[in-house]
């Protein structure tokens, strides 16, 4: 983050403005919409600053910039056409540290104004740290069609009961309290207009013992078990994102990206679960036990898993606890490795000319071996996905070709699939398994066997530059 975001409190503050075209007319109108008092200093003024002038609402000096014209002055923006000027108006308000802003000359800045969004008193402000406004614009474009035009009057209807709520609830209970209101049919009442039933339904919640509804208790914890798909951000449900922004705490595994824990909540506590191939950081038992302990303390816990919580994920075994302990849960499904390997690498899992069914297994060794069922899995027109494959390749492969699969048979191996650092070697059940030795490959990676695999040539899209 190259700025710091704040919201500036400049009622009443003397502003100055240096320039009288229409950038500087457009400055100059955000100042007087934050309650600035505003000075206009330029030999003359453009059509565009006649309403507030006529209004009285800006003072216009006619005289070029002086060091003296910052005397007392909260914020200065400098919008002129005259390098010169602004470059002094620059450097004299930073020798006086006085926040400046030079239009469309980041170097020149001590700060930026972001694209904004209105809904007063709801702001909401975008910046690309000057890298790119337009991008920063087009973004803003898209949040205006998000965001209810109602939402400002949403944001003053909670405001006007901000000191009740606050009077009867604790911290965390007042947030609950409010996502309630704030998303559900008292926010639908505000956004058709009609605000007056808005308010009775906030006071009747407000004075509900019961408060409570399934799953929403206000002082019980709950806990989500949330898939977080293979790594690429952008493949989280909506469901997901929500949950890991309203979490108090996340328990999370080894396999969630970081792009992804990213996105949790910046105050939520976070609690790294492990599983490292043989050096599990928590066992099994304590990762359910934990959870239990966090809902019991009133939490609302997420616990986020690599993929899908119910492929592979033990997610049973952690709700089967819950579910015994009477903890409210529910689970979110995620996009699970094969599903977002194979997308990514170009190979469809199943294609009416090569396979009609897919299998997922699980290719993890105990004692030395893997207790699977080959001659089920090596069936023409199959295609095979092993998770937790990568140390037994070597056996999946002969176990295969052992059990009738071609040699032949076309493979491949993805590595860190979805995320810019995937990596997809292809070649044959004979061949792959020394491809994979001599290419120094790391966990996780995904195997897919099968014809479909040949697919890839044409139909690769995602090649990361890594
Ligand atoms: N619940 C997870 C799977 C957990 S088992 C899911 O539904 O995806 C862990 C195995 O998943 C890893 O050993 C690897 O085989 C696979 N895996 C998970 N994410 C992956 C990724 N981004 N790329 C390749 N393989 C991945």
């Amino acid at each position: 983050m190259d700025f710091l975001p704040i919201f500036l409190d400049v009622r009443e503050q003397p502003c100055l403005v240096v320039g009288g075209g229409a950038v500087a007319a457009r400055k100059c109108s955000l100042l007087l919409r934050a309650g600035a008092r505003v000075t206009v200093l330029a030999p003359e003024l453009s059509a565009a600053f006649d309403a507030d002038l006529t209004a009285g609402r800006v003072a216009h000096r006619a005289a070029r910039f002086r060091d003296e014209d910052l005397e007392g002055v909260a914020v200065a923006i400098a919008a002129t056409s005259d390098d010169a000027v602004n470059r002094a108006v620059a450097s004299a308000a930073r020798a006086r540290r006085i926040p400046v802003n030079v239009v469309d000359q980041p170097a020149l800045c001590s700060f930026i104004l972001p694209s904004i969004i209105e809904r007063a008193p709801l702001v909401v402000a975008v910046s690309s740290g000057g890298a790119s406004p337009v991008l920063a614009r087009l973004l803003r474009a898209r949040l205006e069609s998000l965001i209810p035009a109602g939402y400002g009057r949403l944001a003053a209807l909670a405001g006007a009961f901000r000191d009740r709520v606050k009077a009867r609830f604790k911290p965390q209970e007042r947030r609950r309290f409010w996502e309630r209101p704030l998303q559900g049919p008292i926010a639908e009442l505000v956004f058709s207009g009609r605000d007056a039933e808005a308010r009775a339904a906030l006071q009747a919640a407000l004075d509900d013992q019961r408060l409570a509804g399934p799953g929403l208790s206000l002082t019980g914890g709950e806990v989500s078990l949330v898939g977080a798909g293979p790594g690429d951000p952008d493949l989280l449900t909506f469901r997901a994102l929500r949950l890991m922004q309203q979490a108090d705490v996340v328990v999370y595994d080894r396999l969630v990206s970081q792009p992804v824990l990213d996105l949790v909540r910046l105050e939520a506590e976070r609690i790294y679960a492990g599983k490292e191939r043989a050096k599990h950081t928590l066992p099994q038992e304590d990762i359910n036990h934990l959870l239990v302990r966090l809902a019991r303390e009133g939490k609302r816990v997420v616990r986020l898993k690599g993929g899908d919580p119910f492929i592979f994920g033990r997610g049973g075994e952690e709700i089967e606890t819950l579910a015994a302990e009477g903890i409210p849960f529910q689970v979110v499904p995620g996009i699970t490795a094969a599903s977002g390997c194979a997308s990514y690498a170009g190979i469809p899992l199943t294609h009416r000319d090569f396979a009609q069914s897919v299998v997922f297994v699980t290719g993890h060794m105990q004692d030395g071996s893997m207790n699977l069922n080959w001659r089920a899995l090596a069936q023409p027109r199959q295609t095979i996905v092993f998770y937790m494959g990568l140390v037994g390749i070597d056996i999946l492969c002969r176990e295969l070709t052992a059990h009738g699969l071609p040699a032949a048979t076309p493979a491949a191996l993805v590595q860190a699939g979805t995320t810019p650092q995937q990596r997809v070697l292809t070649g044959t059940l004979e061949s792959l398994p020394g491809i994979v030795h001599d290419s120094g490959v790391k966990a996780p990676t995904l195997i897919i066997i099968g014809e479909v695999v040949t697919l890839r040539d044409r139909l690769k899209w995602f090649e990361p530059a890594a």
